[in-house]
């Protein structure tokens, strides 16, 4: 009996590490804003559940993210602190 792929749920889909920094919208392509990252309920001590905004859809987005991804996400949207 083959293995049947699993579809990956599109508000939960898990990032290539070696993408840019930029969430892009799934829908119409345009660039997510970075909102949020929490601990995800799955697991928690190595993934963030992180939350993008499209302004063109009006609709926010979840994505599983490592740590490090979520943290990377976080400091790229950050404000620039002139220091
Ligand atoms: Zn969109």
């Amino acid at each position: 009996m083959a293995a049947i792929p699993i579809p990956a749920c599109p508000s939960d889909v898990t990032m290539a590490p070696d993408e840019p920094l930029k969430a892009l919208c799934h829908k119409c392509r345009g660039e997510m804003i970075y909102v949020t990252s929490l601990p995800h309920p799955r697991s928690p001590e190595k993934m963030m559940r992180t939350t993008f905004v499209c302004r063109a859809c009006n609709q926010t987005r979840n994505y599983s993210l490592s740590i490090p991804m979520a943290e990377a996400y976080a400091a790229a949207s950050a404000p620039k602190r002139a220091s």
